[in-house]
């Protein structure tokens, strides 16, 4: 509440002007949880249960950054983490005051803790640790508030570049989304860059199923490379990582030697690669205003029909609640599921979708894994047979939701309830689309057919909601 008397001082005689101005700051707060083979178990995320974490290459960190207008402030937070989940987030705001909207987004790294419970020592064992919950609870809180007391005028720029060579779609039908995004901030008062904001699209697992060293991956030698580059912290988002947005098996490094993924080597090349674009994309961007901020999200349940999702509530190995499910996914509230009496009854879990837009930019907020083909609407026509929903309507594409050209796609945004699958390529039933004896990797960590509509209408009314 500090500063509210100084804005109000500024807004004497000059509010349009004091509105105008976008002040940005960003700080880190490390999320490392100690490792000890020894002592208590820190379990990895992302493949199979039973991997405990024997070291650290390299430190998990939630990344914050703050906008702030003579009315409004947000705060953007990415965490080193494989999907920080709705109630955590909801722990995160509570412990913060004075934001208009703040938003907690998880890179989907597969090599850090489990913070969803399904990657414990073995089956029906959370491998959460609630001490660790808490230690991301406070260290993003006090990451998102040093950054508010180093928000300082900025000038920003907006850039893209497009390079589908990062990435390898493992689900038909093939869609990428190579468009990476970037915001660079520079300080009005001395010229000096503030904070880099990158929007990339690959699942950040390039360490594999083996690996037992805590890392942010990629990640982690891209942002190396960019801070280097422009004397200031960087940060990344994912952003539409499903449907199935995968690292290319074999990459090359600039000598011509060609790596297999699944070790450190692979990582550093790869995240050269991805900072190297991102480079380009600084380099041709362009100026973009980003005030006024206006935010509007939109609560909404989605119908939980995953069956090993259903026993991991059920067994209370996922540490979240969940509802019986009513019919409507915007309705107020739902009664909350009581494993003992509701075993049969159809559950649901709830989320939230957000639209943020400042000035040019309009920024959606997605919780979870969100298609390339749901975000550019490049569904297969005609709809491939023996998919379950061939008639379902086609959800409306993000890219035509937004009403702008300048995004960003915030993925994993406040929660993450896996995949996103457009309601046209659900195939859960045989027999199976593509003439496949058994079906394609992706349905097995969705919540169900219902999540894609239900999040881009919801994506929808929040636009809507912006624009009263
Ligand atoms: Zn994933």
């Amino acid at each position: 509440m500090r500063c509210w008397a100084w804005i109000g001082l500024l807004a004497v005689g000059s509010m349009s002007l004091a509105d105008e101005v976008l002040s940005v700051g960003f700080a880190k707060a490390d999320i490392t949880p100690k490792v000890d083979p020894a002592g208590k178990a820190v379990w990895i995320a992302g493949y199979g249960m039973g991997r405990p974490a024997i070291g650290v290459h390299d430190k998990l960190f939630a990344r914050a950054y703050v906008f702030k207008t003579g009315n409004a402030r947000v705060a953007m937070a990415i965490l080193d983490l494989v999907g920080v989940q709705y109630p955590t987030v909801r722990q995160i705001r509570s412990r913060l005051e004075g934001y208009n909207y703040v938003l907690v987004a998880s890179t989907h790294v597969h090599e850090a803790p489990d913070v969803i419970g399904m990657w414990g020592e073995r089956i029906l064992k959370s491998g959460v640790d609630p001490d660790y919950i808490e230690l991301i609870v406070a260290q993003t809180a006090k990451a998102i508030e040093e950054a508010d007391k180093l928000a300082v005028p900025v000038d920003a720029v907006y850039g893209t570049v497009n390079n589908e060579e990062l990435l390898r779609d493992s689900r038909l039908p093939l869609a990428k989304d190579g468009n990476l995004r970037v915001l660079k901030f520079k300080s009005k008062a001395d010229g000096k860059n503030v904070a880099v904001l990158l929007q990339q699209n690959c699942h950040p697992e390039s360490l594999a199923e083996k690996n037992q060293y805590l890392t942010a991956d990629f990640n982690y030698f891209a942002i190396k490379v960019l801070e280097e580059r422009y004397q200031c912290p960087a940060g990344a988002f994912s952003g539409p990582v499903g449907g199935l947005m995968a690292l290319p098996s074999r990459i090359k490094t600039d000598d011509g030697k060609e790596l297999e993924d699944g070790n450190f080597e692979y990582a550093e090349v790869y995240g050269n690669k991805l900072a190297k674009s991102t480079i380009e994309a600084i380099e041709s961007a362009e100026p973009i205003k980003m005030s006024p901020i206006n935010v509007s999200s939109v609560h909404c349940f989605i119908p939980m029909d995953n069956q090993g999702y259903k026993l991991g509530y059920r067994s209370k190995t996922i540490l979240r609640e969940a509802f019986v499910w009513s019919g409507d996914p915007w309705a107020k509230e739902m009664k909350l599921l009581d494993v003992r009496t509701d075993l049969s009854k159809r559950a649901a879990l709830d989320t939230e979708v957000a639209y943020i837009r400042m000035g040019d930019l309009h920024i959606a907020g997605i919780p979870g894994e969100a298609y390339p083909e749901s975000i550019y609407g490049k569904f297969q026509e005609p709809v491939e047979p023996n998919v379950d929903f061939p008639d379902a309507p086609l959800e409306k594409p993000v890219v035509d939701i937004l009403p702008g050209k300048k995004i960003l796609l915030i993925g994993l945004s406040n929660d993450e309830v896996g995949y996103i699958i457009p309601k046209r390529q659900f195939d859960m039933v045989p027999p199976f689309a593509y003439g496949r004896k058994d079906r394609q990797y992706g349905e097995i960590n969705s919540c169900g057919p219902e999540v894609a509509p239900i999040i881009y209408q919801s994506l929808e009314k929040a636009v809507q909601q912006a624009g009263k």
